[in-house]
């Protein structure tokens, strides 16, 4: 056993049970033991193995991250951020899942330790990854110190263009109910892994390349389980017009019908529901549907917001009654900025400052996001939960001055400010580096990866163009 005690923090965000809520402290010790927090308060007096001086320091509970797909997001830097299809509400997914598409294992290694690195070090410790299952992502997730929720993908349909404004499908259930069974086996062998941090979520991809005795058998394993299962809804217009085209339902009325709504049920994005003015469908039930049911929403602002697209709005999710947690769907995988965004966002689409607040968007990011784990020792300082801490350190410029940590922290610092990384009650992050992980070399093997891929592009496009066609660089090279 070894107890580890920060002393005298200046500012910590501390889990009220009262009240359910997030709260300031300040000059509080916590002191944890292996993997629990086990005192937060004043003048601890019991062991310490180790002292750390929380002086100059906000101390928050590790980030919950409920959607992200690090195996290939990174690989996109520099090729996405301005990719997308006008003929198809802007939406890029499509065309980018047909012509810049992953399919070596080296690439996917590379990617996700990166995507790793850059999320410990914006203060992430708990992560919903949701990718196709690949060789070595458990043994990289476990060396990487985070709390996983593996999430391997499957489907009955992949997505197929053969220009640029109708989305057709290739169905093979067969190969969907292969990757269904290899998902479960790996959740398994995760959730056996020695490490003890591993995890699994049932994830089948899309409500629309998912046959309806699939999503409802992929309902079955996760309570059996007593895991959650997450799929994408609702994230683009083209997903809403098929759904309303094969069924007469939105995705989210058919999802409802179908029976995979519930408590435990995460729908990735759920964005473009009924009453949304890009939707403006007649029905107008798809927000209390998700609420009424006891489903969540993973809200990832960033890549639909490259897209010109948004939420309408967190705040009616929220007051409608639905547990909302964030995530990067994207990459830069900062979860912090991610809330920057949700929360300007939000009161953009709603024209209202008072639509949101910072202690919402945190909410979502830590406690709310675990909730939709299932999980109630996740995203809290307090005693009996685990020991997934952030330290913050107020002393960088872009926190001062710290009069409000949190808002220094969200809206200023962010990731430049983080110093060291508790997952588990063990260090990974310390003075701002990822101690389990190598992101330098990573970062090479990713640039050579993304080479690969951009080279493979003309092969898979529906016109065969070559990556600098399909997203020409932000300036003309000149001579
Ligand atoms: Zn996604």
């Amino acid at each position: 056993m070894t107890t580890t005690v920060i002393k005298n923090a200046d500012w910590v965000i501390a889990w009220d049970e009262g009240v359910s809520r997030q709260v300031y402290r300040r000059g509080v010790d916590i002191a944890f033991t292996d993997d629990r927090i086990d005192f937060v308060g004043r003048d601890y007096a019991g062991p310490a193995d180790r002292v750390i001086d929380g002086q100059d320091r906000l101390v928050l509970p590790g980030l919950v991250d409920i959607h992200s797909h690090p195996e290939h997001e990174p690989l996109y830097r520099g090729v996405r951020e301005e990719h997308g299809l006008r003929n198809m509400h802007m939406t890029g997914l499509y065309e980018r899942s047909q012509a810049f598409s992953i399919t070596d294992d080296a690439a996917r290694a590379a990617s996700a330790e990166f995507a790793y690195c850059e999320l410990l070090l914006s203060g992430v410790t708990s992560l919903v990854d949701i990718s196709p299952a690949w060789d070595g992502w458990i043994d990289l997730f476990a060396k990487s110190g985070l709390r996983g929720f593996l999430a391997p993908g499957y489907a009955s349909a992949r997505w197929r263009l053969d220009n640029d404004f109708e989305l057709k499908f290739a169905w093979d259930e067969a190969r969907g109910r292969e990757g269904f069974a290899a998902a479960l086996a790996l959740i398994d062998r995760a959730t056996r892994h020695p490490c003890g941090r591993l995890s699994g979520i049932v994830s089948p991809m899309q409500i629309d390349t998912c046959t309806a005795d699939l999503l409802r058998d992929s309902r079955d394993a996760a309570h059996e389980r007593g895991l959650p299962l997450t799929v994408h809804v609702s994230q683009s217009v083209a997903e809403v017009h098929e759904m309303l085209r094969r069924h007469g339902k939105t995705p989210v009325q058919w999802a409802d019908e179908i029976g995979i709504l519930g408590p435990g049920t995460i729908l990735g994005h759920a964005l473009f529901l009924d009453s949304h003015s890009w939707i403006r469908w007649w029905t107008r039930c798809d927000l209390a549907r998700i609420a009424d049911t006891g489903s969540s929403v993973a809200h990832c602002p960033t890549p639909f917001a490259r897209y010109g697209q948004i939420m309408e709005n967190f705040g009616d999710y929220l007051r409608a009654g639905v547990t909302m947690g964030l995530g990067t769907d994207t990459t830069p995988h900062n979860l912090v900025e991610e809330i920057r965004k949700a929360a300007i966002l939000a009161r953009i689409a709603a024209r209202d400052i008072e639509t949101v607040t910072t202690a919402d968007l945190f909410h979502a990011a830590t406690a709310g996001g675990a909730t939709t784990l299932l999980r109630d020792d996740l995203g809290r300082i307090a005693p009996g939960k685990k020991a997934d801490l952030v330290l913050v350190d107020l002393t960088v410029p872009q926190m001062m001055p710290a009069r409000d940590p949190l808002r220094s922290f969200i809206y200023h610092a962010a990731d430049r400010a983080v110093r060291d990384v508790f997952v588990d009650g063990r260090q990974i992050v310390a003075a701002g580096k990822v101690m389990s992980l190598d992101q330098a070399e990573a970062g090479r093997r990713l640039a050579d990866a993304q080479r690969r891929m951009l080279e493979t592009a003309p092969r898979r496009d529906y016109r065969g163009r070559s990556a600098e066609q399909i997203s020409p660089l932000s300036l003309p090279l000149s001579d």
